[in-house]
């Protein structure tokens, strides 16, 4: 499961070791040395994951932390803080402004990637490879594999991610920045008309089966995916 992952370190060193162990496994990296640069980039698209230096010039990453646990459009997004500390007291710390997790320097990069797998697991269930069934309506991350009532359908990449992110964030409503964010994890420089359209898409595809009923629109609002009518 290769995820957006914003890493905050200022130690070029560290940054440089970190990021070539996730870009070995598969991840995308965005790099910021600063609390500012870290927001900036935050701003522009949002990361699945962030990774957050305790220390940081212009800012701890506490205080990172906090100002993304805030903010109703970055309150979702999980933090793993690292550190050079392993004092319980700061453990609590970051825990208690919202990081997911922590992790003490020096880790191992198996560590560190096995912390990113679980947090991903726990916090954002369209980043797994678990296959999602509802009413009939199965899509198999792993495979890349979508069916309605064991007979496969062809969605393309885009309205792939969008199922997915619908059937693991099922019953809510979502607007359309937020799916933007979400599904493209971009809400600056793609339209908002362009989910409709996407939207449109993937109900035409599941239309054969009567499963584009599940994807609901909320007048002036947005989306939903649900089972109830
Ligand atoms: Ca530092």
């Amino acid at each position: 499961m290769p995820a957006n992952i914003l890493l905050v370190e200022d130690e070029p060193a560290i940054q440089e070791l970190i990021a070539f162990n996730l870009t070995q496994a598969g991840h995308h990296v965005l790099r910021a040395s600063t609390a500012d640069a870290a927001l900036m980039l935050v701003k522009n698209a949002l990361p699945d994951l962030v990774l957050l230096d305790w220390m940081l010039p212009g800012g701890s990453g506490i205080d990172i932390a906090k100002r993304l646990r805030a903010d109703e459009r970055t309150r979702q997004v999980p933090i793993i803080m690292l550190t050079a500390r392993s004092d319980e007291q700061d453990k609590i710390a970051g825990l208690e402004t919202g990081a997911d997790d922590y992790i003490t320097k020096p880790f191992s990069p198996r560590e560190l990637l096995a912390r990113i797998k679980a947090v991903l697991r726990r916090r954002a269930p369209q980043m797994t490879d678990d296959a999602v069934e509802v009413k009939g309506l199965r899509l198999d991350p792993a495979t890349h594999r979508v069916s309605t009532d064991g007979r496969p359908i062809d969605l393309g990449p885009t309205e792939f991610r969008l199922l997915h992110f619908f059937m693991t964030h099922p019953e809510r409503v979502h607007s359309r920045a937020q799916l933007l964010d979400q599904v493209w994890g971009d809400h600056v420089f793609v339209e908002e008309r362009t989910v409709d359209v996407h939207i449109r898409r993937l109900r035409s595809s599941l239309e054969g089966s009567g499963h584009d009923g599940l994807i609901q629109t909320v007048r002036g609002t947005g989306y939903r995916f649900s089972t109830q009518q």
